[in-house]
């Protein structure tokens, strides 16, 4: 990757002085959680498995990697180190990482729709789509994601960037963000570049575990379109820039198309757009547990002119979802 190879992790105890202001909700979360190995560690977790055998044995993980990671979801209250019963310590989600819950169901279901069903890295690839049950009303069911004053299905564009968002200012700070991209992840990443029916297979944790791609993303719904427009709101370097934006169109998330004579104009596509509640929920959590303090919303919903809170209701009966009532069967 060269040039293209983001900066090194800063040192863990850096993280709060990384949290002042300018950082963006999503970048916050980007930095805790955007990284291959975290999302598959959590994953696991959410599934019920705990010890750090079970990671070995999930996705074999290399040692030094998993202690890394693991180090830093403790570090970071997004897990707890449970040695009460002697012996291997347990991992448990502290409520931190219980609210995840809803971006992993977010990423799960753009998988059903947009992925290949060959994802190791989403929640249940191989299991078909409307196999999830609500437990509550008995039926398998699609989940929908809706806006909690007016329960109508949140669409990207019925929704515009509040005063909040825009004090915050653009996602210029990426680049001081507290990364957790290791050099084992750049040469996973570089391998899969070298495959695009790799590539294809992890695309949804391609985009999320990798800050740069997220970011552009998370500006391509602020409707920035153009080279420039990305690399002012984003800070970003042209090279790094065009390597993000070929990577995206190559995931299928942008599409590019001539305007003004040879300049491109890059527009999210019916992927990309359907990954609008990941995106949401990344900025959600961000903002409820690394922003105290300041307004827990900064999306407008057009159509009832409320702060934007969504969450996810079953598509039968309607009622809101709570982990514990969603099964994966
Ligand atoms: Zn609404
Ligand atoms: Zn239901």
């Amino acid at each position: 990757m060269g040039s293209n190879s983001p900066p090194s992790s800063p040192p863990l105890a850096d993280f709060e002085s990384q949290t002042a202001e300018g950082q963006s909700a999503a970048q916050r979360s980007i930095a805790v959680i955007g990284d291959a190995w975290t999302l598959r560690i959590l994953r696991t977790v959410f599934r019920g498995k705990r010890r750090y055998g079970d990671f070995i044995k999930e996705f074999g993980v290399s040692r030094a990697v998993l202690t890394d990671r693991l180090n830093k979801l403790v570090a970071h209250e997004v897990l707890l180190r449970d040695t009460r019963e002697g012996g291997h310590p347990a991992y448990r989600l502290t409520e931190r990482g219980l609210d995840l819950w809803p971006m992993f169901l977010a990423m799960w279901v753009w998988e059903t729709d947009w992925g290949t069903g060959q994802d190791q890295d989403t929640w249940a690839p191989d299991v078909p789509r409307r196999q999830v049950v609500h437990t509550t009303c008995g039926h398998t069911m699609q989940p929908q994601f809706k806006c909690l004053h007016c329960l109508h299905v949140v669409l990207p564009f019925e929704t515009a960037a509040a005063p909040a968002m825009t004090a915050e200012g653009p996602l210029q700070a990426a680049s001081a963000a507290p990364l957790v991209i290791t050099s084992a992840f750049r040469r996973d990443r570089q391998d899969a570049l070298h495959s695009t029916s790799t590539l294809q297979a992890q695309r949804l944790v391609r985009v999320i575990g990798d800050r740069w791609n997220s970011a552009v993303v998370a500006a391509a719904f602020r409707a920035v379109r153009t080279f420039s427009g990305f690399e002012q709101a984003l800070g970003i370097g042209p090279a790094q820039l065009s390597a993000r934006l070929a990577e995206l169109q190559k995931l299928g998330i942008l599409s590019s198309r001539a305007y003004a004579g040879a300049r491109l104009e890059y527009r999210l596509t019916q992927a990309g757009i359907a990954l609008y509640p990941v995106t949401l929920e990344l900025v959600r959590w961000g903002n409820r547990w690394y922003w105290p303090g300041k307004p827990a919303f900064s999306v407008q919903h057009l159509l009832c002119q409320h702060p934007l809170e969504a969450r996810w209701h079953c598509g039968h009966c309607e009622a809101e979802l709570v982990r514990e009532t969603v099964r994966f069967a």
